[in-house]
Formats: structure tokens, C-alpha cells, sequence
């Protein structure tokens, strides 16, 4: 059976991402536990009020319907993933490149030149740009994720689908001898998550529970008619009721 989302023609993809809108309640936990699994840096409310955020994912508030009847949505807006990624083409150095194994979209942090094409061509603006050294040295700098690398100034970033956590547990399954288990790979917004509305898995396989939720009729590429083939989709909001989410 093909998998449900398109992955383009000449393509296998590996890893995606269902996101119910249905069960998101805006909570952040997720934004903060990517922060801090991915050493994200917190940039201080004056950068911030530039739109210098480094977060790798942030919480879209949606509002449907009239007063009093007004319905609050909330969409967790990360990096897609991208099948054929607007952030690629445009990198002059191959900073922004793609998998050719796993069909993720990966950012060569020691390739990059700071020109913040890709950011610029991103149609979801998923991307954050180091504009200062943020590192903290110690005894903060303790706290920092020694699988994760501290990015320096002048650097392009984004969400990874939390690689380090897929490695880690593709080679543990290695050692054993035996596959990845469906859902045995969790990245840092889908295990904080209190209602579980974030879920990562194969979305090659169609028993696995990414590719069954892909399949549901509330499912929803987010800008599709851009024909970037996110590997990332969404359930609408709102199911109960009059709006979308
Ligand atoms: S942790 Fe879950 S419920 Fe909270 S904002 Fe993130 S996706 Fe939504």
C-alpha cells in the first residue's frame, strides 16, 4: 500500500509527524521542552521584540466563529520537513540540505554563511538566525545537551525531528539486532506533550500509528498548494465545533 502522504514521486520518506489540533491546548510544554533537549537559546525580551526568537517550534493561536460563540485553536508550527524544501535551492553554500536516506531536511551548521536565504524562502518561517554568541558559560553552561551542538553567531537553524533521539535509539535497536519500534522514537514536543497531540513515526509504513493518522479525514497539509510535501501534517481543529482549527 503506498503511503498516505505524498511523498513525492521519486522519493521513499522515513520519518514524519501528525499533529491533532484537536488535542493541542496551547500549553507551550512542547516549546519548552524543545528548547531545552535542543539547547535553544532564550534570547531576552528586547531581541525578541525584534523578532530575533529562537525557537525551533511556536504555538499559531487560531480564533473561529462570532462572539459568543467563539472557538480558540491553537497549530504547533515547526519545520515541515519538507519532501521538496523552498530553504534548499536557495542556500549558496548546501548549508540547507536534504536526506537522501531518511528524506529529512538537514542544516549544516559548520557549512553556513549566515545569508538567511532559506529563512527568507521558508513559506512556514520555522527558521531562527543566532544574531549574537548566546552560549552560557559555566556553571549554566552544565545545563546544555551534550548531544546537541551549542550553535555560535551568524548561524541558520531549526528543528531536527530531534535527530540526536533518533540515533540514539536506531542504535540501540542496531545492537540488538531487532527494528525500531512504532513510537520508540519520541522527540522532545511529542514526549512533554500532555495530551499526546503530537506523534512521530514512519510514515512509510502504513501500520505504523503515524500513517493510520495520517489517513484520517480531519488530516491536512499545512500551505499544500505550495507542493513542498511537508512530512509534517495536521488533524483540524475544531471537530466539535463550528470552525476549523
Ligand atoms: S505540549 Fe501538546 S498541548 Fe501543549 S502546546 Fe505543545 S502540542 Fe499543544
Amino acid at each position: 500500500m503506498a503511503p498516505v502522504i505524498d511523498l513525492g514521486s521519486d522519493q521513499e520518506g522515513k520519518w514524519g509527524m501528525v499533529i491533532d489540533q484537536d488535542l493541542c491546548m496551547g500549553c507551550q510544554a512542547c516549546v519548552t521542552a524543545c528548547a531545552v533537549e535542543n539547547n535553544v537559546a532564550f534570547v531576552g525580551e528586547d531581541d525578541a521584540g525584534y523578532g530575533r526568537w529562537m525557537h525551533w517550534i511556536r504555538i499559531e493561536r487560531l480564533w473561529t466563529g462570532e462572539y459568543p460563540q467563539v472557538y480558540t485553536g491553537f497549530q504547533p508550527m515547526l519545520c515541515q520537513q519538507c519532501g521538496h524544501a523552498p530553504c534548499e535551492p536557495v542556500c549558496p553554500v548546501y548549508a540547507s540540505v536534504h536526506s537522501s536516506s531518511e528524506q529529512t531536511n538537514l542544516q549544516v551548521y559548520n557549512r553556513c554563511v549566515g545569508t538567511r536565504y532559506c529563512a527568507n524562502n521558508c513559506p512556514y518561517q520555522v527558521r531562527a538566525f543566532n544574531w549574537r554568541d548566546y552560549q552560557q558559560s559555566l556553571p549554566l553552561s552544565n545545563m546544555y545537551n551534550p548531544d546537541v551542538t551549542v550553535r555560535r553567531r551568524g548561524v541558520m537553524e531549526k528543528c531536527t525531528f530531534c535527530l540526536q533521539r533518533i540515533r540514539h535509539v536506531e542504535d540501540t535497536a542496531h545492537s540488538e539486532n531487532r527494528e525500531v519500534l512504532d513510537g520508540e522514537i519520541m522527540p522532545a514536543c511529542a514526549q512533554a506533550c500532555p495530551t499526546s497531540a503530537i506523534v512521530f513515526g514512519r510514515i512509510d509504513k502504513p501500520e505504523s500509528q503515524v500513517s493510520h493518522l495520517a489517513g484520517n479525514a480531519r488530516n491536512y497539509k499545512m500551505l499544500e498548494e505550495l507542493g513542498t510535501l511537508p512530512r509534517i501534517t495536521y488533524l483540524k481543529g475544531g471537530s466539535s465545533h463550528d470552525g476549523s482549527g
